[in-house]
Formats: structure tokens, C-alpha cells, sequence
């Protein structure tokens, strides 16, 4: 029996009954609803905001956490099987979920008041509470100790002033958790966007993640009550305990990228004869496409048990670090060989290989950028921070 070529190991049997039928109904709403309408809107830089109610309705917002809060209390390997699919459409969707997920939802619940779970969660589990997450600042993100960002306690309120860049959902988000540093170490605050003195700015010319609003935030006095601070966590631990949930739900996402770049180039490549015979039926380009392949497995294979040790409780960032400097760098060079095997044809969004190309130089780059995951990874082996 020929294999799947999209799942050479038969990665799908190692899935659940319930895990296969979440992958399932992404997939068929990323066909049905995003993949229409996604290079259109790439082009256009526009996020495809009519799909949120959607999005929310599948249970996809902030899908581990529990059901009391409006949430679907997936595990981890549906969370990256949702990433995956959604990425399979386009990086910015699933950016948009990660962030809305792993980057707002997330430390509400883990570092939040019950009072504030329930004031945000069920409205943002329902898309209609859009957050987003500023940690990074202008002077340099792989260095977050480094913040600027200051946070000054006044009577019972605290008063932010700095800036934040590269705010993925900035102009969309009606909170946003901000990271900043207080008298007593960095804190993270939930700020309604509508605070006086708060001000985002979307970036413009961008090459990559089109399809995904990407935003400078400006804090200038901006007064908000001690209610609003996420009182369960102080210093950096806070930003990188979501930045690891976030991170290894994009283990997941790069594999959906490759997995259409790779779909596209093999569909292509049977198709196109030069020569007398399909391109497929040469030996450089079924070493390029075997290739693709091999390194899909290989992520498919990663991923899933990172999600096994992540379910278990046993998960290490530095595994996490290692799967997504893996797994952005595998779909980085498959969409970018997928688009050579497509020749001319290759460079319009008419085919989906550039589109992931571009937006895989901002997936490989965010959540700490290739280097910083191979530090991290130096550092796990050696003993000695080389950072
Ligand atoms: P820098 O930190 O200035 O890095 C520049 C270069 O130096 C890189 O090549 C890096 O690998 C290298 N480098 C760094 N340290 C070392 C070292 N020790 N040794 C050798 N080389 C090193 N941030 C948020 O907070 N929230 C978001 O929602 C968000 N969304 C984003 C969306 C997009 C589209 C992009 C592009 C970024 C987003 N980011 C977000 C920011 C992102 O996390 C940062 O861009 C990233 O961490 C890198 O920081 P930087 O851009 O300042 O680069």
C-alpha cells in the first residue's frame, strides 16, 4: 500500500480518537473558510478579522484551559494539531490564536485573580475580548531584563510609561498584558487599550505575516488600578512561562506551512513536463521534494512527543527551544525550495510557497530568534551560558 505522503510514519495512529477529530474540523474549516480567502488578504495586508466569531465558535481561543472558564480544556497535542492546521492556512491565523491563547489567556489564568479569570476569560474564549502581548521593546528582544518599560505604584494605582514594539494584534486588542519593571521586579498588568495616555501604531511595509496586524504601543502616564495586575507572579519567570506555551504551540504551526508548501510543489512538480517528462520524474527534483519529506517526519515525530512530555507535566523549555529552532528552520527552507520548484510561477501568492516563505522570516524570528534557541540549547549541554 503506497504511504501518505503528507504522514510517511503514520503519525495519525498515534493520535486519540478525540485528537484526530479536532485536526479534522480545523482542517476542514482552514479549506473551506481560510485558504479562499487568505492570499487575498495577504496581499491586500489585511487580517481576515470576519473569521474570529468562527475561530471562537470552534473553541479554538485559549483551547487547554478549563471549561468553567468558557474554554474547551483540550490537551496539548490537540492545541498543536489546531496550530498546525491553522498554519497550514496561513502564519498569521495562527498567530493571531497563539497570542489570543498562550499570550493573553494564558498568564490571566496562571498569574491572574479569580476575579480577573472571570471578568476576561469567557468573553475572550468568545472573541470578543481581543488581547495582545507587549514584552518586546524597540532597544532589542532577545534581551527582555533589559526593559524600560516602568511601572510606578501611585496611591492604589500604577502609572506605565515606555513602549513596546512588534505587537502582534496591537490595533485589534481591546487588552493588552503588558510586561513592565516595578520597584519590586518586572509584573505583568492587564491594560484596557482605551486607558488615556495608551496609543498603538500598526507597522506598515511589511514583507512577512501581511495577513496579521503588527503594532508599535506607546504608554505615556497611563493610570490603572492595582485590580488590573496579575498578582501571582513576579519577574521574568512571568513573560517566559507564556512565551514556553506559546513557543511550543508554534513547534506545531511551521509543520502546517511546510506541509502546503511541500503539498504545492509536489502537485506542481507530477504536472509540469519540460524536457519531454513531469519535473517529477527527475532525479534533483525528487531529491528536493524527498527531502521535504524526510524533515516533515522528522517535525511530525518532534513535536508529538513534545506534546506527550507537555500532557505528562514533564516538559523542559530547552526541548521546546530545540523543536522550534527545528522545526521554523525546516519550513523555512522547504517553502523556500517549494517556491524554486515552481519556477516563475513560484513568485505570485497564486501559490501558496512564498506567502509561507515571507511569513516564516517572522516565525523564526519571534519567540526568540534562531540563535537565541540554539543558545539555549548550547547552554543545556555545556553547562555554560554563552549568551
Ligand atoms: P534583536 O534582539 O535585536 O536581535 C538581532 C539579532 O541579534 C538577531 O539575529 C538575534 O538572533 C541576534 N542575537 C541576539 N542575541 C544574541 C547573542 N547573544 N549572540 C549572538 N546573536 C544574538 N514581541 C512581543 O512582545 N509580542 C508580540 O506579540 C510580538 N509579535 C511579533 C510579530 C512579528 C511579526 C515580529 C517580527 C516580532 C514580534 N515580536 C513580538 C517581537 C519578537 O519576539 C522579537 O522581534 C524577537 O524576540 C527579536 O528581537 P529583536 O527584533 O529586537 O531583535
Amino acid at each position: 500500500m503506497a504511504l501518505n505522503p503528507t504522514d510517511l510514519f503514520d503519525i495519525r495512529s498515534l493520535l486519540s480518537e478525540e485528537e484526530r477529530m479536532i485536526q479534522d474540523s480545523v482542517a476542514r474549516f482552514v479549506d473551506e473558510k481560510v485558504l479562499p480567502i487568505i492570499g487575498d488578504a495577504f496581499d491586500q495586508g489585511r487580517f481576515p478579522h470576519e473569521i474570529i466569531p468562527e475561530v471562537a465558535s470552534m473553541g479554538l481561543l485559549g483551547s487547554s484551559l478549563p471549561e468553567k472558564y468558557g474554554c474547551a480544556g483540550l490537551n496539548a497535542v490537540s492545541y498543536g494539531l489546531i496550530c498546525q492546521e491553522l498554519e497550514r492556512g496561513d502564519s498569521g491565523l495562527r498567530s493571531f490564536v497563539s497570542v489570543q491563547s498562550s499570550l493573553c489567556m494564558y498568564p490571566i489564568y496562571a498569574y491572574g485573580s479569580e476575579e480577573q479569570r472571570m471578568q476576561y476569560l469567557p468573553g475572550m474564549a468568545r472573541g470578543e475580548i481581543i488581547g495582545c502581548f507587549g514584552l518586546t521593546e524597540p532597544h532589542g528582544g532577545s534581551d527582555p531584563a533589559n526593559m524600560k518599560t516602568v511601572a510606578k505604584k501611585d496611591g492604589g494605582d500604577w502609572v506605565i510609561n515606555g513602549a513596546k514594539m512588534w505587537i502582534t494584534n496591537g490595533n485589534l486588542a481591546h487588552i493588552a498584558i503588558v510586561w513592565a519593571q516595578t520597584g519590586d521586579g518586572i509584573q505583568g498588568f492587564i491594560v484596557p487599550t482605551d486607558s488615556p495616555g495608551f496609543t498603538a501604531q500598526v507597522v506598515h511595509r511589511k514583507m512577512s505575516l501581511r495577513a496579521s496586524v503588527t503594532s508599535a504601543l506607546f504608554f505615556d502616564n497611563v493610570r490603572i488600578p492595582d485590580s488590573q495586575r496579575l498578582p501571582n507572579v513576579k519577574g521574568l519567570k512571568g513573560p517566559l512561562g507564556c512565551l514556553s506555551q506559546a513557543r511550543y504551540g508554534i513547534t506545531w504551526g511551521p509543520i502546517g506551512a511546510a506541509i502546503a508548501s511541500y503539498t504545492s510543489a509536489l502537485e506542481y512538480a507530477k504536472e509540469r513536463v519540460l524536457f519531454g517528462r513531469p519535473i517529477a520524474a527527475t532525479q534533483a527534483v525528487q531529491l528536493k521534494l524527498a527531502d521535504m519529506a524526510r524533515r516533515i517526519t522528522l517535525a511530525q515525530l518532534l513535536s508529538l512527543q513534545l506534546g506527550r512530555l507537555k500532557d505528562a507535566g514533564t516538559l523542559q523549555h530547552s526541548q521546546v527551544s530545540l523543536a522550534k529552532w527545528n522545526n521554523c528552520r525546516m519550513a523555512l527552507d522547504i517553502s523556500r525550495e517549494a517556491r524554486d520548484i515552481l519556477g516563475g510561477a513560484g513568485i505570485t501568492t497564486e501559490y501558496p510557497p512564498i506567502r509561507h516563505a515571507l511569513n516564516l522570516e517572522s516565525v523564526i524570528t519571534y519567540e526568540g530568534t534562531e540563535t537565541v534557541h540554539q543558545l539555549v540549547i548550547g547552554r543545556e549541554i555545556t553547562g555554560i551560558n554563552a549568551f
